[in-house]
């Protein structure tokens, strides 16, 4: 596998010197297109004033002045009548030149051979030291014709910015590269840290701290990627400790179902003895099918909002025939159960939210103190229902009432007093109100009473 940070840097390296390629050979043909032209104007300009010069003074020395020229910046070669040639300035690389041109030029014609020099795709025109790249035009020096071709001397007049601009290209090429492979190791060097993180995560180690400080869209990503693994890792305490609970909730009652069932295997018991230890064997098993019933019930409200199935039913009705079925529970404990329960027609869930009002009049009960008194309250307001179950039992304490709907949470009254449950029934409660995306709030002091406020919306 090639790593990305080669894959990025190869890339860019090769987006440098395609592009370098590519102005090099845009810039030729601009210059075979437009400047090549031009250059060869602006060289017959120099070519005509050297030889209107010339025809003017028919006393200057031809040579000598011709090699004046030359040492400003020119190479030359001299044709005269005879067709003899005489050079002067640096030599010319190639100094082939068809006979009939100089012929053309002797007889008065001016010579384009800059215009005319050929196109080239990768070597520019305009350093080609050969003759046929010059400029001919024709003169007479003491009555006879003559012909100069002149090119500018480009080593002698460029040769600084010839050097220059290599070695600026030279630089920009190897600085830009050695910041391509820079900058794409800063570039890919979170994404590696990603990867190392990840393999973290699924070795088990949640608690990743990435050290990623950016605000591209990769900081964006480490970010979530931290949120990600710290949810992973809220999730995994939460695992660990329901399974410990559970585990832990399920061993006692087996316990004693081992312990009695093994007094129950000894020979010569009474008949009550008997009855006893079946009686606390069956306790036992109920409440190891209800503990199973409620985290059947939790998991599935936990799995899938499709659990919930509402519909249009009597809210109240409901409610009254719980009342009603409990009343001799009530009675048993010497509870007086007030109420207000107007009809409402609700939709809703009427099967989980039973479970609702069962649980929380249940707990009402259950944590109550004798002739202690219960009042439900429901209150039908235009946009939601407001259902109160207040009570004067044990109460808790603050820090308690905050933990009830914590999976498995008792507090230490109800358990001290061994009041059976299985701290699972407010955290399926609070479950069935935010499946209904409604609130429950609990309020309690210790020894006075205790109230639980649920607040569904209503929505058609
Ligand atoms: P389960 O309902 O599963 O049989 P449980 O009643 O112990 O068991 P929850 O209904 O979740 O579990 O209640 C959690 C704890 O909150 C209880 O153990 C009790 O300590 C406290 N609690 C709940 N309701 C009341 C109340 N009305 N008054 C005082 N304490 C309460
Ligand atoms: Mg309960």
């Amino acid at each position: 596998m090639r790593s990305i940070y080669s894959k990025l840097a190869l890339t860019s390296i090769g987006i440098i010197l395609v592009s370098a390629l590519l102005g090099f050979y845009i810039a030729n043909a601009y210059y075979h297109e437009s400047i090549k032209p031009l250059n060869d104007e602006k060289n017959v300009r120099i070519a005509q004033a050297m030889t209107a010069f010339l025809e003017e003074h028919g006393e200057v020395q031809l040579d000598s002045y011709l090699a004046n020229v030359a040492a400003v910046g020119y190479q030359i070669c001299l044709v005269d009548g005879n067709g003899a040639e005489r050079y002067f300035g640096a030599a010319f690389k190639d100094k082939r030149l068809d006979e009939p041109i100089k012929r053309r030029v002797l007889a008065g014609e001016v010579y384009h051979g800059m215009r005319e020099f050929p196109k080239k795709t990768f070597m520019t025109g305009f350093f080609a030291n050969e003759l046929r790249n010059t400029i001919g035009a024709p003169f007479t020096y003491n009555g006879t014709p003559h012909a100069i071709f002149i090119r500018p001397d480009i080593k002698l007049l460029f040769s600084e910015i010839h050097t220059l601009l290599g070695w600026m290209i030279a630089i920009m090429l190897v600085v830009s590269i050695a910041l391509v492979i820079v900058s794409s190791k800063f570039l890919v060097s979170p994404i590696v840290k990603l990867t190392e993180a990840t393999r973290e995560v699924k070795n088990g180690r949640f608690a990743v701290k990435l050290d990623i400080t950016r605000n591209d869209e990769i900081g964006v990503l480490a970010r979530s990627f931290e949120e990600m693994s710290m949810r992973l890792s809220q999730l995994d305490a939460m695992r660990t400790e329901f399974v410990s609970n559970v585990s832990h909730d399920f061993q006692s009652p087996l316990l004693n179902i081992q312990g009695y069932t093994q007094l129950l295997a000894q020979e010569g018991l009474s008949a009550e003895e008997r009855a006893q230890y079946i009686a606390v064997i069956r306790e036992e098993t109920d409440r190891l099918s209800l503990l199973t019933k409620q985290l059947l019930l939790l998991t599935s409200l936990d799995k899938e909002e499709s659990y919930c199935r509402p519909e249009r039913f009597e809210l109240g009705r409901q409610m009254t025939e719980l009342v009603r079925k409990s009343l001799w529970l009530l009675e048993e404990k010497g509870l007086a159960l007030t109420y207000t329960i107007p009809d409402v027609s609700f939709y809703g869930d009427p099967a989980l939210l039973y479970n609702v009002w069962e649980n929380l009049l249940t707990n009402a009960i259950k944590y109550n103190k004798e002739n202690g008194t219960i009042t439900i309250v429901l209150t039908d307001e235009p946009a939601r229902v407001v259902v109160e179950f207040r009570d004067t039992g044990i109460g808790m304490t603050d820090q308690e009432a905050k933990r009830v709907f914590d999976r498995f949470y008792r507090a230490d009254a109800s358990r001290s007093r061994a009041i059976p449950g299985t701290g699972l029934g407010l955290s399926i409660v609070s479950r069935i109100v935010e499946l209904h995306r409604g609130t429950i709030a609990v309020s309690s002091r210790p020894g006075e009473g205790t109230s639980f406020v649920v607040t569904l919306p209503k929505k058609d």
